[in-house]
């Protein structure tokens, strides 16, 4: 295979960031890159991050306003640490944009343009910053937690346990025809009038397999019995704090596939033709962002690489 085929991962997974995670327990640590001259802070609003020509926005430390959570993200490639700075969506911005040239941008819309390096750095900030900004109480005795581990951990002065960030796994799948021709999508009444298809979606439940909740999201949204799971690949969606888990599935009925009326409302086989067009932006129908793993799924079998 010549590298132009080999499957690229979610937008949001291409890069393995040094988090420099031997550091976190050194006492006093955020203080300290604080007020070293090369680190570098992303600010962090709600799930919106301050982007200038297409780059992300860091800024220095003293730039930061008002009362933020701090953590350490990644040591950058030139040694010197880069740190989160977040705030709530509802609160003040953690930095005020003087220049004009930069602006508040949001992972779900810009993460599928950005870099590699910079769209893992993003992802992991949002996604640290949803933990940091919703969960301060303690979940077992409601004491107000405390920060440890340069950001990545809490503990409960109240009753001593120790709180992580956490992730909910959920699979995504696309759905083939037996042929191989056709890609089953469905359209989610959350859209409203949107005209949007994507891949099928859902948590995982307590005491479920992946494969388990695959074969009963398609059944439950889609009505089709499907088998032959194929693993494609993850990435984060802290929408609040997934762990999005890609697949592909042949549905053993085609003809059976039919909305389940609520969660969506029309599911719609398509051929690749008419999602290379959609994907280019023609057609009737539009396609999830390129954000999202639900569009690496659906790019990766219009152009073949995927049975
Ligand atoms: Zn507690």
């Amino acid at each position: 295979m010549s590298p132009q085929d080999t499957p690229q991962p979610p937008a949001l997974a291409r890069a393995v960031l040094d988090r420099a995670a031997e550091l976190r327990h050194e006492p006093g640590l955020l203080e300290r890159l604080r007020s070293e001259p090369g680190t570098r802070v992303l600010a962090v609003h709600g799930d919106r991050a301050p982007l200038r020509a297409g780059r992300l926005h860091l800024v220095a430390a003293d730039e930061i306003v008002g009362a933020v959570h701090w953590a350490l993200l990644a040591r950058a490639d030139d040694g010197h640490a880069v740190l989160l700075a977040a705030t709530g969506a509802r609160d003040e911005p953690p930095v005020e944009l003087t220049d004009e040239a930069a602006q508040w941008s949001s992972l779900r819309a810009v993460g599928g343009d950005l870099d590699a390096e910079e769209a893992g750095l993003l992802v992991e900030a949002v996604a640290l910053a949803r933990w940091l900004v919703d969960a301060p109480f303690c979940p077992a005795c409601g004491g107000r937690l405390v920060p440890r581990a340069a950001g990545w951990s809490r503990s409960c002065p109240d009753c001593g346990r120790e709180h992580f960030p956490r992730t909910d796994p959920a699979v995504i799948v696309v759905v083939t025809d037996p042929a191989g021709g056709r890609l089953l999508l469905g359209r989610n009444a959350l859209w409203g009038e949107r005209v949007l298809y994507s891949a099928f979606a859902g948590f995982v439940e307590a005491g479920e397999s992946l494969e388990s909740a695959l074969v009963r999201e398609v059944a439950e949204e889609a009505g089709v019995a499907v088998s032959r799971l194929d693993y494609r690949g993850s990435q984060s969606w802290p929408y609040p704090r997934s762990l999005m888990l890609g697949f592909t599935a042949v549905a053993a009925e085609p003809g059976q596939a039919r909305a389940d009326g609520e969660e969506i409302i029309d599911v719609r086989w398509f051929t690749r033709d008419e999602l290379r067009a959609a994907l280019d932006g023609a057609g009737d129908v539009e396609l999830p962002g390129g954000a999202s793993i639900a569009h690496a799924l659906i790019r990766d079998w219009v152009s073949g690489q995927v049975r």
